[in-house]
C-alpha cells in the first residue's frame, strides 16, 4: 500500500469532504508512488482518511477517490461508480442526453462523461484517471452497449497534468455527426470538431424557461454556438430570431438546426463579433423584444478575473441597452471563477449604467446532470438569469 501523509496544521477542506489536497498540504509521500497511482492518504497522526490519485507534476497532488479504506481501485470500482452515476441521472428523469459523469461531482474527479443518447463524449483530464480510461470504455460497452465512444482530450488543462491533448475514437470508428433531440427539437451535434464535449446539455432546462417570454417576439441572440436557444425561441413562437455567433462553423451549423427543425423562415443566424455589434446597433437605435446572451468564460484563471467582469459587464450593458421596455434579457455566465452574487452585481451594475430598472423573472443555475456539491464551491459554476428590463 503506498501512503501519503498530511501535514499537521492545514485547512480542515480536506477532512471535511474536499477531494484535492494541494502540495503544500502533504508532508510525505512513499518514494515507490509513481505519477497516476492510487495511493492512501492518512492524516499526520496515521489516521486513514481517504484514496486518490496522486501526480507530483500536478498542484493539486492528490485527488481523493473514496473515503472507504477497504474499496479496492480496479477496472470493477469504475464500473460501479459509473453504473451509480447512470442510475442517479435515471431517478432524475434522464433517458437519452445528459452528462453521465461530471468528475468531482460525482467522486470520479476529472473525468467527464457526456452521453448523447447512443454516443458517449470522455475526457479524463487528469492522469490519474486518464491511465483508467480502457477500464471506463469496457464499463461503458458493458452498461450501454454504445454506437460510439470518443475522446475529446483536446483540452489544454490536460498539460498542467503532464498529458498530452488528443482526440479520436475510443471504440470502432462512427460517424462522429449525430443527431440529438431535446425539448422535442432535433440538432445536429459534432463530436469531433464542435465546442468541448459537441454540446452544451448544461442549459437544457433553461432553454425552456424562455418559453412565454419569446411569444411573438422579437428576438436577438448572441454567442449563439449551434443555435440551442434561438431554435427553441422560434419553436416556443417568436416572430423572428437573429443569432449571432463569432464562429462561422458554428452559425453554419446553427443555420442547419434552425432548417432540421423546419424554422428557417423565422431563424437565422450570421458570423459576427458581439461585441461591436451589440455597440453599434446600440447607436443606431435598433430594438428587441428578447435579447439573449450566453457569453464565453472571458478568463480562465483567477488573476485575470477583472478581465472576465469587465467582458460580462459591458456585453450586458450593450445587450439591456437593445431590450424594447417592457421586454426582457435572457442572460449566462459559465465560469466558476464568477460567483453568483457577483454575477447578479454585475448584472445590476450593467443595469446601473443602461439607465435601466431591471425585474427579475427566474434565476436559475446548470442542469441536474451536472451536480452541485454542498461544500465544493466549483461545482456550482452556471449562472442564467432572467430579467424584464423597464
Ligand atoms: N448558447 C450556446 C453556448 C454558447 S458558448 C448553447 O447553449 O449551445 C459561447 C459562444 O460564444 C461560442 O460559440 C463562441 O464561438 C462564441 N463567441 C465567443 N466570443 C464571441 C464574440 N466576441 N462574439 C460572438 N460570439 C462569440
Amino acid at each position: 500500500m503506498l501512503t501519503a501523509k498530511l501535514r499537521r496544521k492545514i485547512s480542515p477542506r480536506v477532512i471535511n469532504g474536499h477531494p484535492w489536497v494541494f502540495a503544500n498540504e502533504i508532508d510525505t509521500v512513499d518514494s515507490a508512488a509513481q505519477d497516476g497511482d492510487v495511493v492512501t492518504l492518512v492524516s499526520h497522526d496515521g489516521r486513514f482518511v481517504g484514496q486518490g490519485y496522486y501526480n507530483s507534476q500536478s498542484q493539486i497532488r492528490l485527488r481523493l477517490l473514496t473515503r472507504d479504506s477497504k474499496a479496492v481501485i480496479n477496472e470493477e470500482y469504475f464500473q460501479d461508480q459509473i453504473a451509480r452515476c447512470w442510475s442517479y441521472r435515471k431517478q432524475l428523469g434522464y433517458t437519452e442526453n445528459c452528462r453521465l459523469v461530471f468528475g468531482e461531482a460525482d467522486g470520479i474527479p476529472q473525468l467527464i462523461i457526456d452521453k448523447f443518447n447512443d454516443h458517449f463524449v470522455i475526457q479524463t483530464l487528469a492522469l490519474g484517471i486518464d491511465r483508467w480510461k480502457p477500464a471506463i470504455v469496457a464499463a461503458l460497452e458493458k452498461i450501454f452497449q454504445p454506437k460510439g465512444i470518443y475522446e475529446r482530450n483536446d483540452v489544454p488543462v490536460r498539460e498542467l497534468e503532464g498529458l498530452s491533448q488528443q482526440k479520436g475514437f475510443l471504440s470502432a470508428p462512427f460517424d462522429t455527426s449525430i443527431k440529438i433531440q431535446e425539448n422535442g427539437l432535433s440538432f445536429h451535434v459534432d463530436l469531433d470538431k464542435g465546442q468541448k464535449t459537441g454540446y452544451f446539455l448544461d442549459q437544457q432546462d433553461n432553454r425552456r424557461a424562455i418559453q412565454h417570454i419569446v411569444r411573438d417576439a422579437e428576438v436577438l441572440g448572441a454567442f449563439t454556438y449551434t443555435g440551442t436557444f434561438e431554435v427553441h425561441a422560434a419553436h416556443y413562437g417568436a416572430r423572428s430570431v437573429l443569432g449571432l455567433d463569432i464562429s462561422a462553423s458554428a452559425v453554419e451549423m446553427a443555420n442547419a438546426n434552425a432548417a432540421l427543425n423546419g424554422l428557417a423562415d423565422r431563424c437565422r443566424f450570421e458570423t459576427a463579433n458581439a461585441f461591436d455589434v451589440l455597440k453599434s446597433w446600440g447607436k443606431e437605435g435598433k430594438s428587441y423584444d428578447v435579447v439573449m446572451l450566453d457569453p464565453p468564460a472571458f478568463t480562465k484563471s483567477r488573476e485575470t478575473i477583472q478581465k472576465a467582469i469587465t467582458g460580462y459587464k459591458e456585453i450586458n450593458l450593450r445587450g439591456m441597452k437593445l431590450v424594447r421596455p417592457g421586454g426582457f434579457l435572457v442572460t449566462s455566465s459559465c465560469t466558476n471563477l464568477i460567483q453568483p452574487e457577483l454575477f447578479l452585481q454585475i448584472i445590476e451594475m450593467a443595469a446601473k449604467d443602461a439607465r435601466r430598472k431591471i425585474r427579475q423573472v427566474t434565476y436559475q443555475t446548470q442542469s441536474a446532470d451536472h451536480p452541485i456539491v454542498w461544500g465544493q464551491e466549483n461545482t456550482q459554476y452556471l449562472k442564467f438569469l432572467i430579467v424584464q428590463v423597464q
